[in-house]
């Protein structure tokens, strides 16, 4: 996989902020804005969700993502797709060089399954979601919940398909200061899940904050 640098400066980023382990985090990146995603100590899963910013009803597709380019990775050059098929972000430049969107959010069920019954209250990815998004129907007047989950984006996330298309959820391969970075071709809502789950090496059973940069294109 090439790996691809980013032009862009530090010092001319517009926004920067960073997102503690295990948080939510939410925001908007407007059309032609530039958003950075920096691994600050390395093998962290950042799950996100992408919503046009006008409606919910709008959002990220990893169906459409992954037909459109005819490949299951995310990196540089991949258009983030949505729901109508709208162009949503492009993958500008990329450090890590894989990203998966095939492995799903952690949740309280799925670590019950995969792990032990005792996991069940565990924090997790699917609880952050729905945390982030009610908060942002309460804004609104309006019950934003399940029902606006969609199929998410692990940043950072190695999972690998093998031969005969089994799913593994391997060691990771961002290390500290490697970023992915992305153009907004639409204003969007960025909701973001920095990963708390302990049970698998997504972030080897080690959550760390991230941090994310906004630049004016
Ligand atoms: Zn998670």
């Amino acid at each position: 996989m090439a790996l691809v640098e980013s032009k862009l400066q530090i010092g001319a980023a517009s926004h920067r902020e960073v997102i503690p382990a295990g948080e939510p985090w939410m925001g908007t990146v407007k059309r032609g804005q530039y958003f950075r995603i920096l691994d600050l100590e390395g093998n962290q899963a950042v799950d996100t969700l992408f919503y046009r910013a006008d409606t919910i009803e709008e959002r990220y597709s990893a169906t459409d993502t992954i037909r459109a380019q005819g490949n299951i990775y995310l990196t540089t050059g991949t258009a983030l797709l949505s729901n109508d098929c709208n162009t949503m972000l492009t993958i500008t430049a990329d450090t890590c060089g894989r990203h998966d969107t095939l492995g799903g959010a952690c949740s309280a069920e799925s670590n019950t399954v995969r792990y032990a019954l005792e996991k069940r209250h565990m924090h997790s990815c699917r609880d952050n979601f729905l945390v982030a998004l009610a908060r942002w129907g309460a804004r609104y007047g309006r019950d934003f919940g399940k029902r606006d989950l969609a199929s998410n984006i692990n940043f950072f996330m190695n999972v690998p398909v093998m031969p005969q298309g089994q799913l593994r959820f391997a060691d990771g391969i961002s290390s500290a200061g490697r970023y992915v970075e992305m153009r907004a071709e639409m204003d969007v809502t960025v909701l973001i899940s920095n990963c708390p789950q302990l049970n698998n090496p997504c972030n080897a059973y080690n959550p760390t904050p991230v941090e994310v940069m906004v630049w004016e294109g």
